[in-house]
């Protein structure tokens, strides 16, 4: 598995053309066109992807009962052997294809994941394109990948900066390439992951895929998962009718949804903005943090669309659920005294009043950089502006 950070599947197809090329031509491999994220940033990706969990149950039960080298991640219980060196993608990919060839007969799991030219910068995927390129290049001519499948993915789009003040949805991409043979013994197990090619699919998803793999059979998953698991492996058939729901893909991440622009100077608006601020220092209040941190004040609403679809979200906020009973909105506002820029899901119903109330986590779509130096804690990061 070759990770790379922050790139959108779109992006992806602009920046690393040589690289996507050489996957679908070279490779054969199935680019996953409707791979959606089911988290903010790299964590909450990534560990659906290796335990099949999602952030909060493994935070609410797995991490109270068990640590990380337990855990069933498919490698069971062995340590980590081998871990590469942090540096440029030079070095990398000068170092992987030395571990390719070690391993070349032995079964192996490698899982690589690269952060430093893509994740401050939405260009910078094209500097480490030709790396990419070539690193793949050299494991198919040296027939290093004959009997291994290979993934190549991101965990999300671009979360900071300009682009994030477009329509853009920051859904990540994923790769996967069979070997030849494997394409050739399996046709009617290809058949079904090129359907799922084109359905609904999350890193829980390629969990179960992954476990299907590691057992060599195809269904295992399935029979060990239990209702509680939101994956299913690519080897089995995904429905055409998936929602995001069933997929485990919480509201603020869902690309299904319908969006409907509002005014942002409606009262709705206003109100939106206000009790998003609210919101905020609430927060910063809760965490005791009012004497460093400044109060926020309403700079701007600055969007406002009306969310379709996404009703089901708030059965356990609002009892019922019918379009008439819940409104959805998605807001982003700027704030004072320094120009902080935070995007939210709002719902409102009649069980809680009407009363207009974030849903989920709140985003910072600016970059804080130094602003914040003052606290530590992550979601604090976003929102204070230090005295
Ligand atoms: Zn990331």
């Amino acid at each position: 598995m070759i990770g790379v950070d922050s790139v959108s599947r779109l992006n992806m197809i602009r920046h690393l053309k040589r690289t996507r090329h050489f996957l679908l031509d070279r490779m054969q491999a199935l680019d996953l066109e409707d791979y959606n994220k089911v988290g903010l940033n790299t964590f909450p990706n990534i560990l659906p992807m290796m335990t099949g969990h999602a952030m909060k149950e493994f935070n609410r039960s797995v991490l109270k009962t068990q640590h990380l080298d337990t855990l069933h991640l498919g490698v069971q219980k062995r340590r980590i052997p081998y871990a590469l060196r942090r540096g440029p993608p030079r070095n990398l990919h000068l170092q992987l294809p030395q571990g390719r060839r070690v391993f070349r007969d032995k079964p192996h799991f490698a899982f690589t994941f690269l952060t430093a030219s893509t994740h401050e910068d939405v260009n910078g995927a094209s500097q480490v394109d030709g790396y990419h390129a070539r690193y793949l290049s050299s494991l198919v001519e040296e027939g290093l990948v004959n009997n291994t499948l290979l993934i190549f993915f991101s965990d999300h789009g671009i979360r900071w900066g300009p682009v994030r003040n477009t329509p853009q949805g920051g859904r990540p991409f994923m790769y996967l390439a069979f070997p030849s043979r494997f394409r050739e013994e399996h046709p009617e197990l290809m058949q079904r992951v090129q359907k799922n090619a084109a359905r609904l699919v999350t890193p829980f998803d390629i969990h179960a895929t992954l476990l299907d793999v590691l057992y060599r059979v195809p269904g295992v998953y399935r029979q060990k998962s239990s209702a509680e698991n939101k994956g299913i492996s690519l080897f089995d058939e995904i429905s055409p009718e998936r929602t995001c729901a069933d997929a485990g893909i919480p509201l603020p991440f869902c690309v299904c949804v319908e969006t409907h622009p509002l005014n942002t100077s409606s009262p709705t608006g206003q109100q939106a903005g206000a009790a998003l601020v609210a919101s905020l220092n609430a927060a910063m209040t809760q965490a005791n943090v009012t004497g460093k941190c400044h109060m926020l004040q309403l700079g701007k609403v600055t969007n406002l669309q009306q969310i379709g679809g996404a009703e089901h979200y708030m059965k356990k906020k609002c009892e019922r659920v019918s379009s008439t009973d819940v409104e959805v909105f998605r807001v982003r506002i700027t704030t004072k005294p320094r120009a902080a820029q935070f995007e939210a899901f709002m719902f409102r119903c009649e069980v809680t009043g009407w009363k207009l109330t974030v849903h989920g986590e709140v985003d910072r779509l600016n970059e804080y950089g130094d602003s914040s130096y003052c606290v530590d804690e992550g979601f604090l990061k976003k929102v204070c502006y230090c005295k």
